[in-house]
């Protein structure tokens, strides 16, 4: 194929030598370091818009957008103009800022759920207060959560985790105590029955559900028509609380969150990625009357040195701003494009291959098996993934290095990026 060369890596593997000699594996978040393809990770240089460039000076379309966050692409212009403006402030005061309360107004305004919400700086942080406000309003010990979804990595949603944990086969991590684990109860996803059976058992003692509403780290995998209804059943006539995670699925899949595409009202939502338009950012919001149970009103505790960061709230806040219906049309009609290709291919080399996709979330599964849960995503072919992930990376174009991750499309790639995937895709496919 004419777009095909040899990835050179000279560059990216002296520096990640460098890197492993002072970071643990070389890497600040493990999927990063490429283990589980294989190879030198990527060392970025720079990215704009749809492309990533390595420190070897070769550029890529890229599908990973930082993990999520980056729906406008790469340092879009009017983010970077709005985070210069604002550092030229100051950077941190630790005091309220009304930047602020323009950012808790849109979240509100946008999200279903959300009466209050609480900024703090990652999904991991927005995720585990959300369940120390269930567990202290509730009064009430156990989570439920899905095997194969991953929560971020606080003690108690380390348990049967996606993700890099699921990359890296790593299902239970040691340093969480039995004792915190044994409050950790899980059901494979989309398996309602299984939910109402843990209830019938456990129903007095679970302060909360958490459950991607789509699930994003085994894989992309859609909740089956009645899953999400039927929680909300379960968690309303047993008391408990329903925290969708849309740490993922916030402003990635629809203007109004997966629970505006789905018309489903969580009691409280995680937040993170968009919501922080590449900056450090998590939020976790709710019912007022749940919500208020956190200091200074009520007396469950939970704080942050840079939480509402000014930098942070800035590239978010017009991130935000810049996702207009109309983006989410687009977002949808490139998704769609590369769908259709990315089949055709799979089609044309006879290779099985099923595509779970909600929006700009697009995950292509070597298997001919419709995915509905992390068992089936595990049966899926990862050599075949390899193989395919180091042509593309050869083509030009960069996807998450596990078969436990979906592919992003954000508003900066155009349908020429699209068709040269699919063709790189294509020429990928016919070696494997
Ligand atoms: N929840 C979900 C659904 C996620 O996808 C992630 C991160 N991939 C997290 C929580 C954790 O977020 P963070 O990495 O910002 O801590």
């Amino acid at each position: 194929s004419e777009n095909h060369r040899t990835r050179v890596d000279t560059r990216s593997k002296a520096a990640f030598e460098a890197a492993k000699r002072v970071i643990p594996g070389g890497v600040n978040s493990p999927v990063r370091a490429f283990k589980s393809v294989g190879l030198t990770p990527l060392v970025i240089d720079r990215a704009a818009g749809s492309r990533i460039t390595d420190i070897d000076g070769q550029s890529y379309i890229d599908y990973v957008l930082s993990w999520g966050p980056l729906i406008a692409g790469h340092a879009h212009p009017e983010v970077v103009e709005a985070i210069k403006r604002t550092a030229e402030k100051g950077t941190s005061f630790g005091a309220p800022t009304e930047l602020e309360t323009m950012m808790a107004e849109l979240v509100c305004e946008r999200v279903p759920s959300v009466d209050v919400v609480r900024m703090v700086n990652s999904g991991t942080e927005a995720t585990m207060s959300a369940l120390r406000l269930a567990r202290g309003y509730t009064k009430r010990s156990k989570i439920l959560k899905f095997e194969g979804s991953y929560h971020g990595h606080a003690d108690s949603l380390l348990i049967k985790a996606g993700s890099g944990v699921a990359t890296l086969g790593l299902p239970d991590s040691p340093g969480v105590p039995e004792s915190v684990a044994s409050h950790t109860l899980t059901v494979p996803y989309n398996d309602l029955e299984s939910a109402k059976t843990v209830f019938e058992r456990y129903g007095d003692d679970i302060a909360a559900v958490i459950v991607e509403p789509i699930a994003g780290n085994m894989g992309v995998v859609p909740p089956l028509p009645g899953f999400l209804t039927g929680l909300r059943e379960l968690t309303t006539k047993y008391g408990s609380l329903l925290i969708f995670d849309e740490v993922m699925t916030g402003f990635r899949v629809h203007l109004n969150c997966a629970q505006g595409l789905y018309g489903i009202t969580p009691d409280l939502t995680c937040l993170g990625k968009v919501i922080g338009g590449g900056l450090p950012v998590g939020a976790y919001g709710g019912k007022r009357e749940i919500m208020e149970q956190m200091a200074p009103v009520g007396p469950i505790y939970q704080a942050g040195t840079l939480s509402g960061n000014p930098l942070a709230m800035a590239a978010g806040y017009t991130t935000l701003k810049l996702m207009t219906a109309e983006s989410y049309r687009l977002l949808e009609r490139l998704s769609a494009r590369l769908q259709a290709g990315l089949e055709r291919n799979a089609a044309e080399a006879g290779i099985p291959m099923t595509i779970n996709r909600v929006g700009s979330m697009v995950c292509p599964f070597f298997t001919d098996k419709h995915v509905i849960n992390y068992d089936v995503a595990k049966t899926a072919n990862t050599e075949r993934f390899r193989a395919v992930f180091r042509r593309l990376l050869d083509n030009g174009v960069n996807i998450a290095p596990s078969p436990f991750e979906g592919w992003f499309v954000s508003t900066a790639h155009g349908e020429d990026d699209i068709d040269a995937t699919i063709e790189a895709h294509r020429s990928a496919l016919a070696k494997v």
